[in-house]
């Protein structure tokens, strides 16, 4: 049973022009979790006439991915979502790279340090592990906050003469926010609806260092304010940092955004969330594109290189989370953006199918027009045949057989005695078609065939099936001896139009050829 919140009203999409952003942090490659929080920023945008924004979040140097940047970017554009304003793009808002707007943060840090909302700290690295690790001894769990805080090294336990000293000393600091005592948050998920949050469960936060770089809660609500965004969409990994993020718009006197956490994408067995490892582990690819690491040059498979095409992946990215309420499974990006509703996203974890992805791609397969596979498939083609074949040839022998596909990877199993003749015949279906009378039916059919002047599929038809008809033959007695010598198996679609497109020669070719084996 799917959890549908519907409580929660949207306010700022009737009062102010919707901005929302997608807010990756370059770490490596985009999971499909973060490629669904984009859609899902994307389609609400776009629904509303609003804006959407790419904010690189880089804060944390450490864990920078050289590469990851250009990924992100690739990965969107590849799924047809182009961002309004952005990385590599510009608008009013910019700079979009955190690490570019390093010198902004600083003030509003210091902002909360003058109305008593945030102090400096200088706990040093192995006296926080010390108290952490005497807590765990005790069985207790150290939170840096009210209960504690006056006990450690911080300008509200020191004096504002010894504070001054170790900043004029160059002691190395944080500055944390200061969660308050005895307090319970109402705090709004247009998902979730109300949450309540009692404080005194609240650690205090880093949100400043002292090495000139903000942490991302303080970043990211900054950001948010100068960038107007109206409504943050985001994985639900980021709902323990809400009640944070609101304390801060409130102790800067900032209105806060509206949020929706979106449900976290579950492995296929609907048990424990779809992490980037369980990608190689259970077979289907959990990137957009493909990545290569950059330090170990491992690469991991991408749904583009695998053969899907991008509506297929927007479609099954939509339903991991949100459902339309109808029996409708297929939707356009177009349409998607039409019936998107943030009010009827789930909370409840979306589990991943990835058989459904190829029934997706399969469905976006028949609409693919025919000369398009056509040229994703002529590499093959040529290098399997040696040869430069007609475009428009292999374009029609798609066109016959792609409704038995999912990826142009499956093309050349299923056309193959389009451009080789076989070279042998299926055992199994050998003794089912080849009797005793076989050698002498092929031997009229040849004659036939090679008397029909103008070889169209409308005069093959006509004539084989009207000997068949007159001799009183059965037709399975002469369609499945000649299916096999044309295509070696019994598969492919009809006879007739297999004829016409390998041609009269060939076709007597081939059929000469079986006879020899009979
Ligand atoms: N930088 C965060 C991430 O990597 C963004 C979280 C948010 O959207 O607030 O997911």
């Amino acid at each position: 049973m799917l959890e549908i919140a519907f409580s929660t009203e949207i306010k700022n999409i009737m009062t102010k022009k919707v901005r929302v952003r997608f807010a990756p942090s370059p770490t490596g490659p985009l999971h499909i979790g973060g490629v669904r929080t984009a859609l899902f920023n994307y389609l609400f945008a776009k629904k509303h006439d609003g804006d959407f924004i790419l904010r690189i979040e880089d804060t944390d140097q450490n864990r920078y991915v050289e590469g990851a940047e250009q990924y992100i970017i690739d990965a969107l554009n590849w799924c047809g979502m182009p961002f309004d304003e952005g990385v590599g793009k510009g608008g009013d808002f910019g700079p979009y790279r955190q690490s570019e707007r390093k010198e902004l943060y600083k003030q509003y840090a210091d902002d909360l340090i003058a109305s008593g909302n945030a102090y400096y700290a200088f706990d040093t690295a192995e006296n926080l592990d010390f108290h952490r690790k005497d807590h765990e001894a005790k069985g207790k769990t150290f939170i840096y906050n009210w209960h504690n805080r006056l006990k450690l090294s911080n300008s509200l336990a020191l004096s504002a003469e010894e504070t001054q000293a170790k900043l004029d000393a160059g002691e190395d600091y944080v500055i944390r926010f200061k969660s308050p005592q005895d307090e319970t948050l109402h705090l709004k998920d247009i998902i979730r609806g109300d949450i309540k949050i009692d404080t005194n469960i609240l650690d205090d936060k880093v949100l400043y260092k002292s090495d000139g770089m903000p942490t991302y809660h303080l970043a990211n609500i900054v950001d948010d304010h100068l960038m107007q965004i109206t409504h943050v969409i985001r994985g639900e990994e980021w709902l323990p940092s809400l009640a944070l993020h609101y304390q801060l718009y409130q102790a800067l006197g900032w209105d806060a955004p509206e949020f929706a956490h979106l449900p976290l994408i579950l492995k296929p067995t609907g048990k424990g969330k779809l992490s980037k490892r369980d990608g190689d582990k259970l077979g289907f690819p959990v990137f957009p594109l493909e990545w290569t690491d950059p330090k170990t040059n491992d690469v991991s498979r991408g749904y583009k290189e695998d053969g899907y095409f991008p509506e297929a992946m927007v479609n099954f990215l939509a339903f991991l989370g949100w459902n339309p309420g109808t029996e409708q499974e297929l939707f356009s990006l177009d349409e998607l953006i039409k019936d998107f509703d943030l009010t009827r996203v789930h909370k409840a974890g979306a589990r991943f199918d990835p058989d459904k992805t190829k029934w997706f791609n399969h469905h976006y397969m028949q609409e693919q027009h025919n000369d398009i596979l056509a040229e994703a498939f002529k590499p093959t083609v040529d290098e399997k045949t040696g040869a430069d074949i007609d475009l428009q040839y292999i374009s029609m022998a798609v066109g016959l057989i792609k409704e038995r596909a999912t990826f142009v990877s499956d093309f050349w199993d299923l056309t193959h005695y389009f451009f080789t003749a076989p070279t042998s015949y299926d055992e199994k279906a050998s003794k089912k078609a080849f009797k005793e009378e076989t050698k002498a039916i092929l031997s009229e059919v040849n004659t036939l065939v090679n008397g029909i002047e103008d070889f169209t599929v409308e005069n093959l038809q006509t004539e084989i099936k009207g000997w068949i008809t007159s001799n009183d033959i059965g037709f399975g007695k002469v369609m499945m001896p000649l299916r096999l010598a044309l295509v070696g198996a019994l598969q492919g679609p009809d006879v007739f139009d297999i004829m016409y497109m390998i041609g009269k020669n060939e076709s007597i070719k081939r059929i000469e050829n079986v006879m020899a084996t009979l």
